[in-house]
């Protein structure tokens, strides 16, 4: 059988734009290394932004919102901001994923589980692609196997070196402990160089650890030992301890090649200053669904189209962000410190996390208060002295 698109990957990406696709009549096949439920290393924040995105019901998987966040630089000198709105809800990335594969299933997608993808072979406008010694055809093929995933090296579209180390630990904690920390995201920004710490509420556990997003830094596991230290943690019993690449996205690059195209963490979709990472999973499906939807009947041209799409909807906002990331991780403490003095400025960047704001007005914000800053500085020492 020949199939309008095969996916590689049923994470957040690849079963999205298969659920989009398959309801909007193709014939879609996504093909899963893994058997769901599969586990994958990660916070489980879905923000405020990102949930606009998903327009059918999902409370089910929901395990806890967040209205609360508070940042730190190395246990000291807390910002709090408290919303209105949610900014996240918290999910366990097993049950969350099941039901977005179980959603593209129903919309009319074949599932194959157990099915890495080997090889992938572009002829004549035909992809063949190989997985679990079975050859399957599609017109377009979909990376969406992340960032371990083998489709951007076997398309020619891989970047080494774009990745940071995480080392992610679900902790137990006594219901009392937990009741407390309802509601409330901590992220302290000098648990790690080039990173943060955190810790998020789940339902009967914690989501912590550490991420930095280059790969210079080393000896996670101390600095997690150490974040938990200082966050009431040292002695909570360790769950599970995993390690795991994040993306560092906000490079302009490409992301497609004849007949194929890469969406969220297998095209670097990833925010280099918070690590979101779901939001652009979801966002370049949509983006991807799009394009080959308004290709129909010129499925070549989908791949450019997408691209463009993605260059100006997602990579441009990733690209500030990388901006901002630069100054503020290369001075950590100065920054906070900054942050600490201004907490509007900890508020816009909620606002961003809500969809409601952008790194672009975040960094006329943070030059504002610099100037202001400056301009105090230059009249205190212009004053005459008696
Ligand atoms: C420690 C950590 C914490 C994070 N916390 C957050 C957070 O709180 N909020 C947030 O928004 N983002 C977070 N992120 C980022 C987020 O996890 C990713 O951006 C997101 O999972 C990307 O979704 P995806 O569908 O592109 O890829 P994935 O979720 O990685 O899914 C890829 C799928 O492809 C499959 N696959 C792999 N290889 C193959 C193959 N060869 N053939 C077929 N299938 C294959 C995998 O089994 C997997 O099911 C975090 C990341 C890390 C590492």
């Amino acid at each position: 059988m020949k199939y309008d698109v095969v996916i590689a990957g049923a994470g957040p990406a690849g079963s999205t734009l298969a659920r989009r696709l398959a309801g909007a009549g193709l014939e879609v096949l996504v093909l899963e290394k893994e058997f769901m439920p599969r586990e994958k290393p990660c916070g489980g924040g879905i923000t405020y932004k990102a949930a606009r995105l998903l327009d059918f019901p999902w409370q089910d998987v929901i395990e806890d919102t967040v209205h609360t966040a508070v940042f730190s630089y190395q246990g000291k000198s807390e910002v709090t901001v408290r919303l209105k709105t949610p900014l996240a809800y918290m999910v366990t990335r097993s049950s969350f994923d099941r039901m977005l594969a179980d959603r593209a299933r129903q919309a009319g997608a074949c599932l194959v589980e157990g099915a890495p993808v080997k090889d992938i072979a572009v002829e004549n406008g035909l992809v063949t692609v190989a997985a679990a010694g079975e050859t399957y055809h599609g017109r377009l093929f979909v990376g969406a196997d992340g960032v371990n995933g083998r489709s951007a090296m076997l398309l020619g579209l891989h970047h080494p070196g774009e990745t940071g180390p995480t080392l992610e630990a679900e902790v137990a904690c006594p219901p009392e402990v937990l009741e407390q920390k309802r509601g409330t995201i901590r992220l302290d920004c000098g648990a790690v160089p080039w990173g943060y710490g955190w810790v998020f509420p789940k339902r009967d556990r914690l989501s912590t650890g550490v991420g930095a997003f280059t790969r210079k830094v080393k000896e996670l596991k101390k600095l997690l030992g150490g974040f938990l230290a200082r966050e009431g943690l040292g002695s909570a019993r360790i769950l599970s301890l995993r390690g795991y690449p994040i993306p560092s996205g906000g490079r302009k690059k490409r992301i497609h090649s004849r007949s194929a195209l890469l969406i969220g963490d297998a095209a670097g979709l990833v925010d280099p200053f918070s690590g979101e990472g779901i939001y652009y999973a979801i966002k370049s499906a949509h983006l991807a669904a799009e394009a080959i939807l308004d290709s129909r009947a010129q499925p070549e041209g989908a791949p450019g189209l997408y691209q463009s799409l993605v260059d100006r909807h997602v990579t441009a906002e990733l690209m500030e962000a990388r901006r901002l990331a630069r100054v503020f991780y290369t001075f950590p403490r100065v920054a906070f410190g900054l942050v600490e003095k201004n907490p509007d400025i900890a508020g816009q960047l909620c606002q961003i996390v809500c969809g409601e704001g952008n790194y672009s007005g975040l960094k006329e914000a943070a030059a504002e208060v610099i100037r202001a800053i400056l301009s105090r500085k230059r009249t205190a020492g212009s004053l005459p002295h008696h």
